[in-house]
């Protein structure tokens, strides 16, 4: 059994409104068990929509679209809908009075136009809309050596979309499927090597077709895994996917930081705080980032003292310890251990991190540069210097996760 979801209207092709409508009916699918293999997105024009809904009715047994049911010229969707089934349209005199009804409550003469909103499919039945003018349809279309492929379409406005799914759509599909399967996540998040190294540290979790299957995206070089299962109920989800997140946490050690919506940031505060310490950051390239994430994340008033952030060399007098490097080296050879332990130092805390200056962006043909990063603490310093190469939009964001993350790792025991 799987499903398609329809979105329908210009507004969607051409850019100017994002289909948010897809996301939120594929959550709900997934959540009854009903796996999503194809989203369709097709302009107001009545061929289009013949052909995407014949394709639909082949492909999926189950189809929710929305958009097109409105008044207007460009609503087509029942047309598209009765051509496709090679159905008439008939007027449903029960919608027709709730439109009535309701344009009566607003005191609103109704427009001629309004009545082709009662128009239906033959064979077809009405999905309620309490607060719209829009009813939607419910319409099976045999299919030969096969079930019946079931289609329901609902207005695109998002209000009444969700409103008619939740009274009607959602618990019509419930009850089709029978035994109600659920689909549950967990999300595992990593940081600090690279996509296709974390992939060979794990045993061929990440095949197609596995179950419980995971998946891996990354996102600003966080790394996250999503282990899915699909069972009868919440429990059982859970359940089938620990296995496997055991084997993740073994096989990846100190790589995973946190799960679900952790950021590496909230993991050093937890760690902070159940330890009873405190932070201090000094930042030159990440130019007070680090410092920003940390006085964000909950639970850090107390664990967060402070930062500075350093915009050129004269700025370093603001760490007196700290001798003026000298004009003309390179990023990577400042000594940030010693800006991590002054800075420790004027903020009286037991950690510090430092970030130095970015190097140069590599140009053609050049070597990358290297980040200068150190962590200091009571009983001593260690630096960092991860190559500065990558996507100029996604460097400042992972420069501040590796600082993070080198006072993680000497707070992670072995
Ligand atoms: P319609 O039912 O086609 O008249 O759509 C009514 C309004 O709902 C549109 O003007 C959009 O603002 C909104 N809408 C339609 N489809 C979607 C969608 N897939 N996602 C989010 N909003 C939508
Ligand atoms: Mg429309």
């Amino acid at each position: 059994m799987h499903a398609e979801v329809v979105s329908i209207g210009d507004e969607l092709t051409s850019g100017q409104r994002l289909d948010t409508n897809s996301q939120w009916l594929s959550e709900r699918l997934g959540e009854l068990g009903i796996r999503v293999l194809y989203h369709s997105t097709v302009g107001d024009d009545l061929e289009a929509n013949v052909r995407v809904f014949r394709e639909a009715f082949d492909r999926a047994d189950f189809i929710v679209c929305t958009g097109g049911l409105g008044p207007t010229a460009d609503d087509l969707t029942r047309q598209a809908l009765a051509e496709a089934t090679g159905r008439d349209l008939v007027q449903d005199d029960t919608a027709l009075a709730h439109i009535q009804a309701l344009f009566a409550r607003r005191q609103r003469p109704m427009p001629d136009r309004n009545v082709c909103q009662a128009l239906f499919p033959v064979g077809s039945n009405v999905i309620p809309n309490p607060h719209g003018t829009a009813p939607g349809v419910d319409i099976s279309v045999a299919r030969e050596g096969r079930t019946a492929a079931r289609l329901f379409a609902l207005p695109g406005v998002p209000a009444e979309m969700v409103e008619m799914w939740t009274e009607t759509v959602g618990p019509a599909l419930a009850a089709a499927t029978g035994e109600v399967r659920v689909i549950r996540h967990r999300r595992i998040k990593c940081f600090g090597v690279g996509e296709s190294d974390l992939e060979q540290m794990l045993p061929d979790l990440i095949q197609r077709g596995r179950q419980p299957s995971v998946g891996i995206t990354v996102s600003q070089a966080t790394i996250t895994l999503r282990i899915t299962a699909s069972g009868r109920n919440h429990d059982e989800c859970l359940a089938a996917i620990e296995p496997t997140a055991k084997t993740i946490y073994d096989c990846l050690g100190s790589v995973v930081f946190g799960e679900e919506d952790d950021e590496l940031q909230q993991a050093v505060i937890r760690q902070l705080r159940s330890r009873g310490e405190t932070v201090a950051v000094v930042e030159w390239g990440t130019g007070g980032l680090v410092a920003d994430w940390l006085s964000v994340a909950s639970g850090s008033d107390g664990p967060f003292r402070g930062g500075l952030v350093i915009g050129d060399r004269d700025a370093l007098v603001a760490l007196p310890s700290v001798t003026a490097p000298a004009a003309g080296i390179v990023a990577w050879d400042f000594d940030v251990a010693s800006w991590a332990e002054a800075c420790r130092h004027q903020f009286a805390t037991d950690y510090a991190i430092a970030v130095g200056p970015f190097p140069v962006a590599d140009g053609d043909g050049q070597e990358p540069g290297m980040l200068p990063l150190a962590v200091a603490w009571k009983g001593g310093t260690k630096m960092a210097t991860p190559a500065f190469a990558g996507h100029p939009d996604i460097l400042k964001a992972r420069s501040g996760k590796q600082a993070l993350n080198l006072l993680r790792l000497h707070l992670t025991p072995d």
